[in-house]
């Protein structure tokens, strides 16, 4: 039975104390974390803040008390200032400021990320808010309520800020919504994809900045103004919203990381000393698309890993397949999923890759309630292999990207996809469906 010190709890902490307690009764788990809450479910904020959802009540999955109850000992509001990795022993300095002192066998670090704040003049004034915290997501809303906010700019169209755009204007505020490239949600689709939710973002209210940098922030005491490489605009809020890095100050030098500063880890998420695990957004992950370990901050992600560490770090042996970074977003009422890696992102991991589009009805045309599907995918142009796909439509295709999800992660072909037995019902699809009929069309 070992000792075991979880730092962190979140959603890779939470899935870790929970897999322990569970699973391995007799261990003795210390949990500690510096905020007053844990399970935080971030995906919520924006339903909320926009109003999609009446309140935030429903935000946690789990509590302090509720891993105590399961026989753990925790220390909420108590922040973990140092490791001796040598010695096993851990700092940390609780809420009224004393210290405590503890060791452990093994150690989990779920320490998470932290919102990007670039360094811009005026970026320290009032109104300028991140979106991260479940109190960062309070101080948003509150700041919407006021009637002096009449203008929010988000900085960021990732899936956050996009959809945080779309939370301002359900508000009756008007948002603009920055990005330096030239489309929303470049990171995880092609531009052929993004085309219409830009369209459904600007039909919408919300007014596109794409392609322009923001150069500084105006205002006395609080923000009055936001300056780009290409205008001056007048603004009451800001929404900085332009990625996360990973919070990995505790591994002080003395743990292996990767470019970014996460903690690089194996597949069992050890660290480079054996007994102490990283998992969720303080640690790198294995892609199945690149073949090779990256960064990818998602909560599937931080829930899987916490699971792997945990089984590992009682003396089981699981190892994590990777991942291939799949999400969506659903924004007024359009909705976008993808696996794996776009055309562009591959082209940027030097990968030669092909693409095959197709487009049609969910369902025969004379069925009501039926949406166009545009789906992508990208393959090796040499290998064939699936590196990922793209799904978009105003109907609810999301299931579809599973199978490319696995498809990616175990190597398939195109090829294989193209008499890949897909059943038909007029309720559900078509007899020539859309993946059938990219992949026969593949070059
Ligand atoms: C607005 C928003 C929407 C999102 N939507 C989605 C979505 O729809 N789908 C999806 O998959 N992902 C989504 N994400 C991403 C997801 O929330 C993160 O990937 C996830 O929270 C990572 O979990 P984690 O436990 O690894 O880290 P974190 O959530 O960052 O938690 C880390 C924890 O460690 C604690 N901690 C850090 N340092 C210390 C220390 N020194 N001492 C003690 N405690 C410490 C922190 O207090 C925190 O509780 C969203 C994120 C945000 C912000």
């Amino acid at each position: 039975m070992a000792k075991i010190l979880l730092i962190g709890a979140n959603h890779a902490g939470t899935a870790a104390a929970n897999t322990i307690l569970d699973t391995y009764p007799g261990n003795e788990l210390t949990i500690i974390d510096r905020n007053d809450n844990i399970s935080s479910l971030g995906c919520g904020t924006a339903l909320w803040v926009g109003r999609q959802i009446p309140s935030s009540d429903g935000l946690f999955y789990s509590s302090a008390a509720a891993l105590e109850s399961k026989g753990a000992t925790v220390h909420m509001e108590t922040e973990v200032t140092g490791i001796d990795f040598d010695a096993k022993t851990a700092t940390a300095k609780t809420k009224n400021g004393s210290e405590l002192h503890l060791d452990f066998d093994k150690l989990i670090l779920a320490t998470g990320s932290a919102p990007i704040m670039p360094n811009i003049p005026g970026s320290d004034l009032g109104n300028i808010q991140s979106v991260k915290l479940f109190q960062d997501g309070k101080r948003a809303d509150e700041l919407l309520g006021k009637p002096e906010i009449k203008t929010v700019a988000v900085i960021g169209a990732g899936y956050i800020g996009v959809e945080l755009a779309e939370a301002i204007v359900r508000r009756g505020r008007k948002a603009l919504l920055f990005e330096a490239e030239s489309t929303s949600l470049a990171s995880y689709y092609d531009d052929c994809m993004t085309a219409d939710m830009d369209k459904t973002l600007g039909d919408n209210g919300v007014e596109l900045h794409f392609g322009e940098r923001v150069q500084s922030f105006k205002g006395d005491g609080v923000v009055s103004g936001i300056v780009t490489d290409k205008g001056d605009y007048q603004i009451d809020m800001a929404i900085m919203a332009i990625g996360f890095r990973p919070n990995a100050t505790l591994a002080g030098g003395k743990l292996k990381t990767i470019g970014n500063g996460a903690i690089a880890v194996n597949a069992r998420q050890e660290t480079s000393i054996p007994g102490v695990y990283a998992v969720g957004d303080c640690a790198s992950i294995y892609s199945n698309a690149l073949r090779d370990w990256t960064y990818i901050a998602l909560a599937t992600n931080a829930v899987r890993s916490g699971i792997v560490a945990a089984h590992n770090a009682c003396g089981g042996s699981i190892e994590s397949p990777g991942v291939q970074g799949s999400n969506g977003i659903s924004v007024f009422g359009y909705n976008m999923v993808s696996t794996g890696l776009s055309e562009k992102a591959a082209k940027k991991a030097g990968l030669d890759v092909l693409t095959t589009d197709f487009a049609a009805l969910q369902k025969p045309a004379f069925m009501p309630d039926n949406h166009e599907v545009k789906l992508r995918i990208v393959y090796d142009a040499k290998t064939r292999r699936v590196l990922g796909a793209q799904m978009a439509s105003r109907e609810n295709m999301s299931m579809g990207i599973h199978m490319f999800s696995l498809a990616v992660e175990d190597g398939v072909t195109i090829d294989r996809l193209k008499l890949l037995d897909i059943f038909f019902l007029p309720h559900f699809n078509q007899p020539y469906n859309y993946i059938t009929m990219a992949a026969l069309s593949a070059k």
